[in-house]
């Protein structure tokens, strides 16, 4: 076999990808993590992949977009062309949607976000605890899973609005044994067990977006060949979730790293409209590429 074509995991070089959500305009926590993502793709004889995370529609824009161009131009980042953009790829996560539900593995879910309040509310003035999810919300109110069949079909006939849920239950079954995740990041490392019961049923589309950031991040990343995920902290305990799903939906899994967060002064994850530590902002005070990395710890 000629060398070109010999199929050697030694081979296949690393694939780095930075995948910020137009929804806000960067700061210095996305700085860390373009910066990192594209200093070990450099150091590791590797790809630097740009993913625009644009599935929804409502919060993101072609200006926020741009800024995230003219941010990384720049910082420098040499990205390579051309830039996969969520909101062109809707189609390939209804797919994958639709092998999920034919597996009996998703339902449809007619709560809205005030209904699913509401019965939380109720259940804790009566002195219960509801279950939260390791980011804070509550689970998902068990209403719409337990629902049956004939009830569902009408709902969804009458065209009620919806969304499609994960039966994270029957999810883990399904598997049948327990995951990890391969993990170097600045927290925990080695072999990571998943833990997605603590996630309840997750959403896999909206009503009003067709995926949702846990399909559509684990299929991307397939697609685009991702062999390393650096990312921040905050999404450590979702890779449970993206575990999960890449073992439903019979994909590779990329290593993860999960770098510390940059935090503002009141000691929080800093937040899309903190204008201080924004990069444009920054930018427009003065500041150089080589102020950034110094601001983020990177030399
Ligand atoms: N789009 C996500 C964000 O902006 C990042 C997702 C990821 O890196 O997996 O927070």
């Amino acid at each position: 076999m000629a060398e070109e074509t010999m199929p050697s995991p030694l081979r296949q070089k690393p694939v780095y990808r930075f995948a910020p959500s137009p929804n806000g305009l960067l700061h210095l926590g996305h700085a860390l993590s373009a910066f990192l993502n594209n200093d070990m793709a450099r150091e590791n004889g590797g790809r630097f992949l740009l993913r625009i995370e644009d599935i929804d529609q409502t919060r993101c824009t072609p200006e926020l977009e741009q800024a995230i161009y003219d941010d990384l131009g720049w910082l420098e980042l040499d990205f390579e062309k051309p830039v996969r953009r969520q909101s062109e790829h809707f189609d390939e996560y209804r797919a994958a949607l639709e092998k999920l539900i034919e597996a009996g593995l998703a339902y449809p879910a007619f709560l809205s976000r005030g209904e699913t309040k509401a019965i939380v509310r109720t259940f804790e003035a009566e002195g219960g605890l509801w279950p939260r999810d390791p980011d804070g919300p509550p689970l998902y109110p068990d209403i719409d899973r337990q629902r049956p069949q004939a009830e569902r079909a009408a709902l969804l006939a009458s065209g009620r609005q919806h969304a499609w849920r994960l039966d994270m239950d029957k999810a883990i079954r399904a598997v049948g044994a327990p995951l990890f995740w391969q993990e170097s990041g600045d927290g925990e490392t080695g072999q990571i067990e998943a833990l997605p019961a603590f996630w309840g049923d997750v959403v896999l589309s909206r009503s009003d977006a067709p995926s949702s950031y846990h399909l559509s991040v684990v299929l991307d990343d397939a697609l685009q060949g991702i062999t390393h995920v650096v990312r921040g902290m905050d999404l450590f305990h979702a890779t449970a979730i993206h575990r999960l799903l890449q073992q439903l939906l019979d994909l590779p899994q990329p290593a993860y790293h999960h770098h510390r967060l940059i935090l503002g002064a009141d000691g929080r994850k800093l937040s899309k409209s903190e204008g201080s530590t924004g990069l444009s902002a920054l930018r427009a005070e003065g500041a150089s590429p080589s102020d950034i990395r110094r601001l983020v710890g990177l030399v």
